[in-house]
């Protein structure tokens, strides 16, 4: 799905009022995700140079017919040489006195190619201000991540039906990987996370070939990545039944996303959203069995501004799509995580995932 021109633009005029009022007459963009918001392109490799009043793709032959058809408004110049020595020049050549560049995601050998050649040009980050104008999701971003979400919750669904004692960690990420793509799914947003039994107190497990038991428990962290945009969501599943100590635990991950999802607004920051889910899993004993932070930011990319964590102290951006994902790990034993994704407005959240979460839904 190609990327609306009047959503390019709406980005592009929120940016360059930004350029305006810091002087800036050039912004270098090269991030994947960013040269695709920036322009609508969806190739790699490509750099992406805004200035006040054009916008100009350096991409190789490889991605001229995807240039030309995804980023309208946008002239495409073919690089011969190195991309971002062809993005100097032009810079060079516009007279530039100062210019943005994105340190978060530009390689040391890329910018020092760029410095190369902008030898006058005061270059400096611009990392955060892009972060900040992506992280206030447009309508139609919005509808493209329940979309993505949709689609991840039919595939979640299926999978969970085919869960039986027996299978294996990998076998229950590939069938829900498969479904993912059969779907339509350009691919997952990150590699899915399936974890069994202990494994399961390691937020990051691999999929492997532990068995799932009777009885076990299971935890499926998993997302896709549809028309650029991405999907993030996490169950925890009983095979049978649950023991009653995991059953309360259950409850108080749930009241503890209750709590930060009733703390969510642009009113709000990240921070107090966070120590609202923190306060519940505390009042329970279990604070330091909570040891990463709430939510984060997911957009083009799965993570991205802004974060629920206590160093989050800002206010959310109104339209910011985030998850809100407690969870309790036990080394040993297991663990357990519930994750939402919630979209912020003025005077509160809406979730924007629609896939059970009762007690009910975590035996299968
Ligand atoms: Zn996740
Ligand atoms: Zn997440």
């Amino acid at each position: 799905m190609k990327t609306p021109v009047k959503e390019v633009q709406r980005r592009r005029d929120e940016l360059r009022k930004r350029m305006r009022r810091e002087r800036v007459g050039a912004v270098v963009l090269v991030g994947e995700a960013s040269v695709r918001y920036w322009s609508g392109f969806t190739g790699s490799e490509s750099v992406l140079v805004l200035t006040p009043s054009t916008a100009t793709l350096y991409t190789d032959g490889r991605y001229v017919e995807e240039a030309e058809a995804t980023s309208r408004e946008t002239a495409v110049a073919l690089w011969r040489g190195h991309p971002m020595a062809e993005a100097g020049e032009r810079i060079k050549r516009l007279g530039v006195k100062r210019a943005w560049f994105e340190e978060d995601v530009l390689r040391v050998g890329w910018y020092e190619r760029l410095r190369e050649k902008t030898r006058q040009v005061r270059l400096s980050g611009c990392s955060s201000i892009l972060a900040g104008i992506r992280a206030a999701k447009s309508r139609w971003e919005v509808q493209r991540i329940e979309a993505a979400l949709r689609l991840a919750e039919e595939a979640f669904r299926q999978t969970r039906s085919l869960v039986r004692p027996g299978m294996t960690e990998a076998e229950v990420a590939l069938e829900l990987d498969h479904r993912v793509r059969v779907a339509g799914a350009e691919s997952s947003s990150f590699p899915t996370i399936v974890a069994a039994g202990a494994n399961a107190s390691r937020p990051h497990a691999q999929p492997g070939r532990r068995r799932i038991k009777e009885g076990g428990m299971v935890l499926i962290d998993w997302g896709v990545r549809l028309n650029g945009y991405c999907s993030d969501l996490t169950r925890t599943l009983w095979i049978g039944r649950i023991p009653p100590l995991w059953r309360e635990r259950y409850e108080v991950v749930l009241q503890a996303q209750k709590a930060g999802l009733a703390e969510l607004s642009s009113r709000r920051s990240g921070a107090q959203a966070d120590a609202a889910a923190r306060a519940v899993i505390a009042e329970a004993g279990l604070a330091e069995r909570f040891a990463h932070s709430l939510g984060h930011g997911v957009g083009l990319e799965v993570h991205e501004a802004p974060r629920l964590s206590r160093l989050w102290t800002n206010p959310l951006a109104e339209g910011s799509v985030v998850t809100i994902e407690p969870g309790i790990y036990l080394p040993g034993d297991g663990g357990l995580r519930i994750e939402d994704m919630a979209c912020v407005g003025v005077d509160g959240a809406r979730l924007l995932s629609s896939l059970d979460r009762s007690l009910a839904s975590a035996v299968v």
